[in-house]
């Protein structure tokens, strides 16, 4: 396989980042996550893991829990796409429980645990949720937590699909106006302003 592009994040959300994981930023389709080094190098990108963690996992014996996530991964991707695609651009309801088995399943298995430490600003002291960072099962757990983030406290009327063509990459609209059509105005912003310009163009018959 050729080189791959740098992994892309313009989701404003590490869900739907995730979901950008694997897509057609010039017609043809990228996957970033093949297998689990690329799941270690992706969620280091992510800045979900340290360095020094994704180090760790990268030199760990056990190959094959580390296929066995990356698979995971992948698949659990594929659910939640279904799951987003369906409910985005309106308002989600009580309704949309009864299909989140599968992300509750995942959530059951998390190991973080909370911690008490020094804070900064207006709190004296902060609550923060560590990882151990043990096994590679531990890897999916934050990827799934965002995506219950994504799912209860985010808007899902304000998530969208890029309008480039072929593009297919998915944001949370978090301008003011909540007027964003691009996954980014230097890829398919331009695009679209060069394909307008030459049909204007065209249209006058010049
Ligand atoms: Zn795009």
């Amino acid at each position: 396989m050729s080189e791959r592009p740098p992994a892309i994040f313009v989701g404003e959300h590490l869900a739907l980042d995730f979901l950008n994981s694997i897509a057609s930023p010039k017609d043809v389709p990228v996957e970033w996550l093949r297998d689990g080094r690329d799941l270690i190098d992706w969620l280091e990108q992510a800045k979900v893991i340290e360095t020094v963690v994704a180090a760790r996992f990268r030199a760990s014996k056990n190959r094959r829990q580390l296929e066995d996530v990356a698979a995971k991964t992948r698949a659990f991707r594929d659910w939640l796409r279904g799951f987003v695609t369906r409910h985005m651009g309106k308002t989600i309801t009580p309704a949309a429980a009864k299909a989140l088995a599968p992300l509750n399943d995942l959530l059951a298995g998390d190991t973080s645990y909370p911690v008490v430490e020094a804070g900064d600003g207006d709190h004296a002291l902060r609550l923060r949720r560590l990882r151990r960072w043990e096994s590679p099962d531990e890897l999916l757990h934050p990827v799934a937590e965002a995506a219950a983030d994504l799912i209860c406290n985010e808007d899902f009327r304000l998530i969208r699909a890029c309008e480039g063509s072929p593009c297919t990459l998915l944001f949370l609209d978090r301008t003011k106006a909540h007027g964003r059509r691009w996954c980014s105005m230097a890829v398919c912003g331009n695009r679209a302003k060069v394909a307008a310009h030459r049909a204007r163009k065209g249209g006058d018959g010049s």
